[in-house]
């Protein structure tokens, strides 16, 4: 079974997420003896086919327009069943970023074939499909089959290891018209929340500070154990809510889905829609000053104790360990 992936460029730069979502396709397509195909859509994207390939890319399908400087949902669907047309692919695969979560129900939606959204583990056997996500606010896992092929699949970020394995991919030109009709909807600006910063959901490492922290100039002790780190930083709902931090640090059901190596959460109680944002993180470090909280069910380490004055401890001491 041939598998298409959709890398995703963001600010002249192939997210993470897309080399982790080619990795996994290709490591799902090895067995099976079939190709990895990519497409990549946007303005001036080429350059980006050698790494595709590094990354074990067979064949990159490129469609370039100026038109496609920011995204636009129907321009791109539309690109990505072109190259599936190419290639014959039996699933299409995504990270389930804003844009693959948008992307993928395009997708499906012009083929007539079903969508899964966010999983976290994808299997091929018999030809079938089957794919692992997160239901009920990550309390239980369900495996998904299709009834149709292909299968349109966002993986989440940061599950999936990037690997490159060397090689070179197969350039190719996706005759695609675009259409006015094509941009019926489309961004016309994107204003930068993070800029400079470590982007939340690409993160290996995130330090989320909830209401514990009691006051909004108490967050720099977060933002300096962040910055020792070189980790993004993430907020609790309440605490946005609050107006302490801007939404786009909120960390949960109705903010970002995260899942790094690494989350520290201090003063987090781990309300359940908290822990739907970020309890697949690989280790997560929780500070709270209540045994009982419930964020210590989910956590792999937990300290109890006031987080102001453990955290600015931790923070020295991870500088001068990280210095020498
Ligand atoms: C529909 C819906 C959607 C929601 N979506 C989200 C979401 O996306 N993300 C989200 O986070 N929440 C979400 N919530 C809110 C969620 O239910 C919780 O209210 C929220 O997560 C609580 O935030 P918190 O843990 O910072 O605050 P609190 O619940 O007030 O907890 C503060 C914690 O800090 C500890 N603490 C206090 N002082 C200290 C100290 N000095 N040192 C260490 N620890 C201390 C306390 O023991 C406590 O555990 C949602 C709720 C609903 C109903």
């Amino acid at each position: 079974m041939n598998i298409l992936v959709f890398a995703e460029v963001r600010d002249g730069k192939l997210k993470k997420s897309s080399l982790e979502t080619l990795s996994e396709a290709v490591r799902l397509a090895g067995p099976l003896g079939g190709k990895v195909g990519v497409a990549l859509v946007g303005e001036g994207v080429k350059a980006h086919a050698e790494t595709l390939g590094k990354y074990g890319a067979a064949r990159v399908f490129v469609a370039e327009s100026p038109r496609l400087k920011y995204y636009a949902s129907e321009a791109v669907a539309k690109a990505v069943v072109a190259a599936h047309q190419k290639l014959g692919s039996g699933a299409i695969l995504m990270a389930a970023t804003s844009m693959g979560r948008d992307l993928a129900g395009g997708v499906a939606a012009l083929l007539g074939t079903g969508a899964a959204a966010d999983c976290t583990g994808v299997s091929i056997e018999g030809g079938k499909v089957r794919a692992r996500r997160p239901v009920y606010s990550g309390k239980v896992y369900a495996t998904v089959a299709f009834k149709k092929s292909p299968a349109v699949v966002s993986l989440r970020p940061n599950v999936f290891l990037a690997k490159e394995v060397g090689g070179a991919a197969a350039l190719e030109d996706l005759a695609v018209v675009f259409e006015d009709a094509d941009f019926r909807s489309a961004a016309r600006e994107v204003a930068a929340t993070s800029q400079g910063k470590v982007e939340l959901t690409e993160a290996s490492v995130i330090v989320s500070g909830g209401r514990g922290l009691q006051s909004p100039e108490n967050f720099k002790i977060r933002d300096e154990l962040a910055s020792v780190l070189h980790a993004a930083v993430g907020a609790s709902r309440a605490v946005v809510d609050n107006g302490w931090r801007p939404h786009s640090e909120q960390v949960g059901q109705t903010g970002k889905t995260v899942a790094p190596n690494l989350y520290i959460a201090l003063g987090i109680s781990g309300a359940i829609q908290h822990l739907a944002g970020m309890r697949t993180s690989k280790v997560i470090v929780a500070i709270n000053k209540d045994p009982d909280a419930p964020i210590f069910k989910a956590a792999t380490y937990g300290v109890v104790g006031d987080a102001m004055e453990i955290v600015p401890a931790l923070t020295q001491t991870l500088k001068k360990v990280l210095a020498s």
